[in-house]
């Protein structure tokens, strides 16, 4: 077996000298409290941003209004739902407002080093996983496009080492809107829409040559070797809500608030729900519990994936382990807002479980992490790629820009403490097949990037 290049080699081959997009100014951070002086590495480019009149704020209230007035309060996760991707109204699905002029931002709007890395981290795996003829990339909720487009880059960068190899991108997204702006950025925009018959909806070529594909569902995505990547998606998908009370678990729910009109609030059920049976395990401490069954039904399907065909996901979010309660807030440009005032105009979420999804793999797959952000991305060699990217530019501009972002990254204020990464594998990417019967015979398995720190040569 080809020995696996140090993540030194790796680096130097993937991203060269200085990158071959130049690194931007950027303002904002992402669904956490504004951060003051927060200044980037991205181009301006909100996703979506334009000002929301007040009549569309009013479509979706009326909308809801009408559904709560004919069937009674809805569980939390149904109102999020509506919010976030209701087809004519939700907020993705209209607004999407990712970037500094939009309602929030992420990581890899923020430096191109980001993608980078991950990117490195597809390769380390591939790799290790003795070269595969053909992989899938398949990202969940791709946003902007941007993630995926420095992975590309990455990937094109060391075309030679994958000349072999057959690649196709696979993005599932929900959004119209953001998947317009995602074949613009990936493919220049020509893209071709096929009919209901095809389990994909649209697909284009990328730059670099690449098929890209678009789905509305992980389930419509061929199965194969792949990898999966889920960056702020898990966070996006609707939570039920409980609280503990004298009379035992009850359900969150969204209700008219009868003293004002047109505005909602929170009610708790007045009894025990089959949710509340399901859900909330016997053993449970908290008070409050939030629960995302809709995170756990798809980590049980790349699980089965991953065991079937093989490859890795990486999941990167902010979360916990099980241990936090009340977390569902809403942003708008940029700020904390209301979770229940003008639902569809801001962007709502809640921190990913993680234990959840571990427990949801049902030891199909084994798992990694959650680790936090910022010793990943000193696992995979940001250190090394900023001294590069310094050292070859002489403005202080970029200077600056560089730092800063390296700071937006890794700073524990700010997102390098809070974000997490999490990985499902395949068992005998960690433990040889033969192990348990030839203990001594095997060679030792290389260390997953990222997760461990690997060994410069
Ligand atoms: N990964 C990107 C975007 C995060 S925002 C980044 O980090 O910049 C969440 C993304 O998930 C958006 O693209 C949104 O449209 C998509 N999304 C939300 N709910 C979804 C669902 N149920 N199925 C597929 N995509 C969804």
């Amino acid at each position: 077996m080809v020995p696996l290049p140090t993540c030194r080699a790796l680096l130097a081959a993937a991203l060269g000298p200085a990158g071959r997009r130049r690194l931007p100014r950027h303002h904002g951070n992402h669904h956490l409290p504004p951060i003051p002086g927060a200044a980037a590495a991205r181009p301006s480019s909100a996703a979506g941003g334009e000002a929301e009149g007040p009549s569309r704020a009013t479509a979706m209230l009326r909308h809801l209004l009408l559904k709560l007035r004919a069937t009674g309060p809805v569980t939390v996760a149904e109102y999020m739902r509506e919010a976030l991707t209701n087809p004519g109204q939700g907020y993705y699905t209209r607004r999407g407002g990712i970037g500094e002029g939009g309602d929030f931002i992420t990581s890899p709007e923020i430096s191109q080093v980001f993608g980078e890395l991950i990117g490195i981290w597809y390769i380390s795996e591939w790799i290790a996983t003795g070269k595969p003829k053909a992989f899938q990339l398949v990202e969940l909720g791709p946003g902007r496009g941007t993630l995926t487009d420095d992975i590309l880059r990455v990937f094109n960068q060391l075309a030679s080492l994958l000349s072999k190899c057959d690649i196709s991108i696979h993005l599932v997204e929900v959004s119209p809107k953001l998947s317009e702006i995602q074949a613009l950025m990936l493919t220049g925009g020509e893209v071709q829409s096929y009919t209901e018959d095809k389990p994909a909806y649209m697909k284009g070529v990328s730059k670099t040559g690449i098929p890209i594909f678009w789905y509305r569902d992980i389930q419509d995505v061929p199965p194969g070797y792949s990898f999966y990547l889920a960056h702020e998606f898990f966070d996006a998908l609707p939570i039920h809500k409980f609280q503990r009370t004298e009379k035992g678990w009850r359900e969150v729910l969204v209700d008219i608030d009868p003293e004002v009109p047109d505005q909602l609030r929170f009610v708790l059920s007045p009894s025990s729900t089959p949710a509340t049976e399901n859900f909330i395990q016997p053993e449970e401490t908290r008070d409050h519990v939030e629960v995302c069954p809709e995170a756990g039904v798809i980590i049980e399907r790349l699980a089965c994936r991953l065991e079937k065909d093989g490859g890795a996901a990486l999941v990167a979010d902010y979360g916990h382990d099980g241990t936090k309660t009340d977390t569902f807030r809403g942003f708008r440009n940029h700020k904390l807002h209301d979770v229940l005032k003008d639902p569809g105009t801001a962007d709502l979420t809640a921190d990913v479980d993680f234990s959840y999804l571990r427990k949801m793999t049902q030891g199909r797959t084994a798992t990694l992490g959650p680790i936090k952000q910022r010793e990943f991305l000193k696992n995979m060699g940001i250190d090394l790629r900023l001294q590069v990217l310094l050292q070859n530019s002489s403005d202080t501009a970029t200077h600056e820009q560089l730092l800063h972002s390296y700071d937006m990254l890794m700073n524990p204020k700010k997102m390098g403490d809070c974000f997490n990464f999490f990985a499902l594998l395949p068992h005998h990417r960690l433990v040889h097949p033969d192990k348990k019967h030839k203990p001594e015979s095997n060679s030792p398995l290389p260390p997953v990037a990222g997760f461990a720190e690997l060994l410069l040569k």
